[in-house]
């Protein structure tokens, strides 16, 4: 008889855990048993469900880097020792920080999904239930004895997505999550869908390897019209930053003016790697398809393609963490690592 599926159930915080506090009718964290009385249903699963909670649970608002890693410990520890899992996390920062854990896991064969909910979970009307059952059984399924997704997925108001593909677009609606440029890896209805042929497959011949070492030193540029010199100039001489994703219009166009481009010319002269990802919701950047965008492509700027801002800022800060030497990176950075751009 084919063996239990183990999940790993790992709480970080957020809206899911959290209470009203009395006095100031704030929502704030609260304690993980609590959470998991509220959902009796687990014990239902066909899976063994073990929990392990951050000492302090946070607003997602609070993750970064140093959170990330403590993440990225917790299921490295336990990896041999379950099947899958399952990351409670708030959802305002959700898509960066699986972005982010999506480039840490190289060669995973196991599925991480990342879930949370708009309501906490003990409120009556709460999008958490579903959320969370949906992801221990997607955690939990199996064709013959290997998991369908083995890779790093986010799951939010019946649909599977690849975590890195992810960006939040609402904080006000159950469905917070889109994915513009990948269809779901799944949907959930009547039966859990999934769409095989958008799931990567398990790297089982490589070995896992767990990347810990993000550089941080970064920062989103987002142009508009009437963005003054001096903005972009402070920001490219700042002197510990290393890398930029730039926020353009459309397919990756900016203003021509010289001073904008000469800046950015210089910055990558001194070693900025700077990334051209769109301000739209949905497309790629083609550099030179309009006058607009010839100079970026000139003068040397990273195609960032289809991939969200999200994910640039993750495998930016992956890909200057592992010192990826100067002429080497733009390569690796145009490259699909984990399913995170398209390859046109
Ligand atoms: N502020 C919350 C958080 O991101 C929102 C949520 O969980 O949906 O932690």
């Amino acid at each position: 008889m084919a063996k239990i599926p183990q999940i790993l159930l790992i709480y970080t915080g957020g809206t899911i855990g959290m209470l009203k506090d009395y006095k100031t009718g704030a929502l704030k964290n609260f304690n993980f048993d609590k959470l998991l009385k509220h959902i009796p249903e687990i014990n239902q699963l066909n899976c063994k469900v073990k929990s392990i909670s951050f000492e302090n649970p946070i607003d997602s608002s609070n993750m970064n880097p140093k959170s990330w890693v403590k993440i990225a410990d917790i299921i490295e520890k336990n990896y041999e020792i379950f099947d899958g899992f399952v990351v409670l996390h708030g959802s305002d920062t959700m898509s960066y920080t699986s972005s982010a854990i999506s480039f840490m896991f190289e060669n995973l064969t196991k599925p991480v999904i990342f879930t949370g909910s708009q309501l906490p979970i003990g409120d009556l009307r709460t999008d958490a239930k579903e959320n969370l059952i949906t992801s221990i059984e997607i955690a939990s399924s199996q064709e013959n004895g290997l998991p369908i997704i083995s890779e790093v997925c986010l799951y939010f108001e019946y649909k599977l997505y690849r975590a890195n593909r992810t960006t939040k677009i609402n904080a006000e609606n159950f469905e917070a999550f889109t994915s513009p440029n990948y269809q779901p890896l799944a949907i959930s209805g009547v039966h859990l869908n999934f769409n095989k042929l958008l799931i990567s497959g398990p790297k089982l011949s490589n070995k896992l390897k767990v990347r810990k070492k993000l550089n941080n030193n970064i920062v989103i540029l987002k142009i508009f019209p009437g963005i003054i010199k001096k903005v972009v100039e402070s920001i490219l001489n700042i002197p510990e930053i290393e890398g930029v994703v730039l926020e353009t219009y459309g397919s990756g166009n900016a203003t021509t003016e010289p001073w904008f481009i000469n800046l950015l010319k210089k910055g990558i002269q001194k070693g900025i790697h700077i990334v051209n990802v769109t301000q739209c919701e949905s497309g790629n950047v083609i550099m030179g398809q309009y006058e607009t965008s010839i100079a970026l492509k000139e003068i040397g700027i990273i195609n960032g393609n289809d991939i969200t801002t999200e994910s640039a800022l993750a495998k930016l800060m992956y890909l200057l963490g592992e010192k990826i030497p100067k002429k080497e990176f733009k390569n690796i950075f145009e490259t699909s690592l984990r399913g995170e751009m398209s390859e046109f």
